[in-house]
């Protein structure tokens, strides 16, 4: 038996404690704040959206970041295995559209509680309002070789593995330990506790960290109009997101998005910001632009803008438009431009729509020419906003970015960097689209470092 320590009592974290603490090890999960799993609560609209039923190929497709990185994780602690424990420990769950799993209670806190139940079953020793402020750590190989020759010096500097020797708390108290398994958390929602410290934690065991950007987040446009759609929810739509000058979009979906008073949002546009900041936020960010979302600055320093196009009749070609809409003209021929769109469009949308077109809303339709009318339709399929940046991880439900999963082994969540140290959860470079995909990310990593913890 040998003692653990874990390091952020999240999804990953008290996974990880379960699973390490079922392995027969001694553990100790710390977490700074008063309770346990503070982010789960607010998940999924306090319902907890907890997993996804989707099968191996598709739940790959769902993850946008390093899918390959998580095979064993997802293979060795799939969703039937989150699903049986939950049930085993009192939170049965249920199936919702698109195979998203909730509990059926539709209580976020269950979920909490279940993962609670099975800490204390396995008498886990939970310290709250605790937290880690540093690594201790031993650099082994350095100490034991150090040769003369500059270039074996060299070589075994290089080779010098650091072993994890326990954690030094904020308040000045030091624990020990034989494993350590940091599960801190991303830098979303800092006011969860993920506040991104975790990244500067392993840092100190010297891992480097991929720059982290707001992802499944609202994006920010430039077109004014937009902000007089605020509270108007558009369902059935496809957008593209496009670099200028590209003709392959860096995304294309189908669904439900949100007119909001800096931009847009909903489930496709949160989707597609996970694509966007994939390719934007990869890109260093200029000084102006700080850390926290992509701004206009990015767009002001000459960089490619992005296109947000949107398709508000996904469901018709443009014949059949072209046609649906001369249907709704001759019907209402008499009446003004202004007042012939109440069948396609929602009446917010309407004096938006009047204005784009260039067409005199107060033109009799019969008036309307047929240049103006396919010009409209063209309007109608192709709505061209400009994205100007994300918000930030205040409102981000991920991080993208953090610790490289090139530093990490993927079939055990242990660090190549320092033995005895592992890793888990959001801090990976690992992220996912919605649907119960993130958490599932979370619960498999962390089964996989604390089922992998030997001694
Ligand atoms: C609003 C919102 C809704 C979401 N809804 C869903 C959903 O329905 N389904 C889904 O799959 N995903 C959802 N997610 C994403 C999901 O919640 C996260 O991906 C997941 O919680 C990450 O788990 P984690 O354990 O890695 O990190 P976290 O849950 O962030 O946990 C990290 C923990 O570490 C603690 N910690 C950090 N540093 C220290 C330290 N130095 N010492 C001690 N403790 C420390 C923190 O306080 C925190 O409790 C949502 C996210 C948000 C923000």
């Amino acid at each position: 038996m040998s003692q653990v320590i874990i390091v952020g009592g999240g999804a990953a974290g008290m996974m990880a404690a379960y699973a390490s603490a079922a392995a027969g090890h001694q553990v100790v999960l710390l977490e700074k704040n008063e309770k346990l799993g503070k982010k789960i609560y607010i998940t999924g609209k306090g319902r907890c959206n907890v997993t996804n039923t989707a099968d191996k190929e598709q739940f790959f497709q769902n993850v946008v970041t390093n899918g390959r990185f998580l095979y064993s994780s997802i293979y060795q602690f799939d969703h039937q295995a989150m699903i049986s424990f939950l049930e085993e420990y009192g939170c049965p769950v249920k199936t919702e559209r698109g195979g998203r799993i909730f509990p059926v209670s539709d209580h976020a806190s269950d979920v909490t509680a279940a993962l609670q139940r099975a800490l204390k079953e396995m008498y886990v020793d939970i310290r709250l309002k605790t937290e880690v402020k540093a690594l201790i750590l031993e650099e082994r190989a350095a100490e034991k070789q150090a040769p003369s020759d500059p270039a074996e010096k060299k070589k075994a500097t290089k080779q010098a593995d650091r072993r994890i020797g326990g954690v030094l708390l904020s308040n000045g108290k030091k624990m020990e330990a034989d494993a350590v398994i940091l599960a801190c958390g991303g830098a979303s929602y800092p006011s969860t506790g993920s506040d991104g410290g975790g990244y500067r934690l392993a840092s100190l065991a010297g891992h480097s960290a991929v720059p982290c950007y707001p992802a499944l987040v609202p994006l920010e446009i430039r077109e004014r109009w937009c902000r007089e759609l605020q509270g108007l929810s558009l369902k059935n739509v496809e957008i593209k997101l496009l670099e200028e000058g590209k003709t392959k979009p860096l995304y294309s979906g189908f669904g439900e998005m949100l007119f909001t008073h800096f931009g847009v949002s909903g489930p496709l546009v949160l989707s597609a910001s996970s694509y966007y900041s994939k390719v934007w936020g990869r890109t260093a960010p200029s000084a102006q632009e700080g850390a926290g979302g992509r701004s206009e600055a990015a767009v002001r320093s000459g960089r490619p803008r992005v296109k947000l196009l949107l398709n508000l009749k996904p469901a018709m070609n443009e014949e059949m438009l072209d046609k649906r809409l001369l249907r709704d003209f001759e019907e209402n021929s008499r009446k003004a431009f202004k007042n012939a769109l109440g069948g396609l469009f929602p009446a917010k949308l309407i004096p938006v729509m009047v204005e784009l077109s260039g067409i005199d809303g107060e033109k009799k339709v019969y008036d309307v020419t047929r240049e103006e009318r396919r010009s409209f339709v063209s309007l109608i399929r192709n709505l061209s906003l400009t994205v100007t940046g994300t918000r930030g991880f205040a409102e981000a439900i991920v991080t993208q970015g953090g610790i490289p999963v090139s530093e990490v082994n993927p079939s055990s969540m242990e660090s190549r960097l320092c033995e005895g140290l592992y890793l888990a959860g959001e801090m990976l470079d690992i992220d996912a689209l919605t649907g119960g995909y993130n958490l599932q990310l979370a619960w498999s990593t962390g089964h996989l470092a604390g089922s992998s913890v030997r001694f």
